[in-house]
């Protein structure tokens, strides 16, 4: 099983837009959103069945037993997260204030507040055409790393004879990121040629290196701003990383997208362009 992976150093690249158009022209068995903090990739791929949800559990809470609980205050002092409240006498815990760490049950005298998980996301499974695994986590909720390894054992679990994973991640360089780099064949990193875009790509690409695996880059809207389009590739050449298309900007595709169509599905240069990335790259992670 290879695993192919799609990143962006920053959100609104165009990198959903690319993995569901690799999506469709691998005719995937097998294919992941990773980027648990906003998945979307649900939105484009409209042929899929209704999901199979479960809870995903992240770090423990800490809860207060309101009936033993005698209003000594001894937690409240001691939580320096500010997560415990008091009102009327009455002392609770905010689940989204409370870090887990465990003080208010160490001192609490009487054994009124105890750890117990919390639910901090859903995971997501379609079954179909291919198997779709995703993930949403709660607002407020950490373990996003955690999360993101979860939807890819899903994946491994259910769809174990796939020969490719196309699996779309998070922007940015955090923990997501990080826990789908690990085991990827693979990863293409979008770029934008914007001076965010061009930072932002450098991250990105020191982060994959860390993992030593193969890097190609493609250039979206590359026409916007066909200076930096240059600096890219340059900085690319450099680097020696292949640079496997550029895509122009293309209304058509825009239009497209709003609809939730796949680019690939329509005649526009940004589909013909996106084509030839998917063969491209294709070709450099079997090279
Ligand atoms: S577990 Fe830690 S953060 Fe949460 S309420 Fe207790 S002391 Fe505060
Ligand atoms: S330390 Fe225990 S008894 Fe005291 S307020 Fe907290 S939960 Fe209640």
């Amino acid at each position: 099983m290879k695993q192919l992976l799609i990143l962006s150093g920053k959100g609104g690249t165009g990198k959903t837009t690319i993995a569901g158009a690799f999506i469709k022209l691998a005719e995937a068995r097998a294919y992941a959103d990773c980027d648990v903090d906003a998945p979307n990739l649900h939105l484009i791929m409209t042929h899929i069945s209704k999901a199979r949800q479960t809870d995903y559990y992240g770090m423990e809470k800490a809860v207060i037993d309101t009936e033993l609980c005698d209003s000594c205050s001894i937690c409240r002092q001691n939580c320096r997260f500010e997560a415990i409240n008091e009102s009327n006498g009455k002392y609770e815990v905010d689940s989204y204030a409370c870090e887990g760490c465990g003080v208010c049950d160490a001192v609490c005298p009487i054994g009124a507040v105890f750890l117990q998980p919390a639910v901090a996301g859903e995971l997501m499974l379609y079954k179909d055409n291919g198997v779709f695994s995703t993930a949403r986590l709660k607002m407020g909720s950490g373990t996003s790393g955690k999360l993101v390894s979860e939807v890819k054992k899903q994946l491994k679990q259910e769809a174990a004879d796939a020969d490719l994973v196309i699996i779309d991640g998070s922007p940015g360089i955090g923990c997501p990121v990080i826990a789908s780099l690990n085991g990827a064949d693979m990863v293409l990193i979008v770029a934008e040629p914007s001076l965010s875009g061009i930072s932002d790509m450098k991250r990105i690409i020191a982060t994959a290196e860390k993992f030593r695996i193969k890097i190609g880059v493609c250039i979206n809207k590359y026409d916007t701003n066909k200076e930096l389009a240059q600096k890219i590739e340059a900085f690319c050449q450099e680097r020696d990383l292949s640079i496997v298309g550029k895509i122009p900007f293309d209304t058509a595709a825009i239009k497209a997208i709003n609809k939730g169509e796949v680019i690939v599905d329509i005649d526009c240069p940004a589909g013909w362009a996106a084509t030839n990335v998917f063969y491209k790259t294709l070709k450099l992670m079997n090279s």
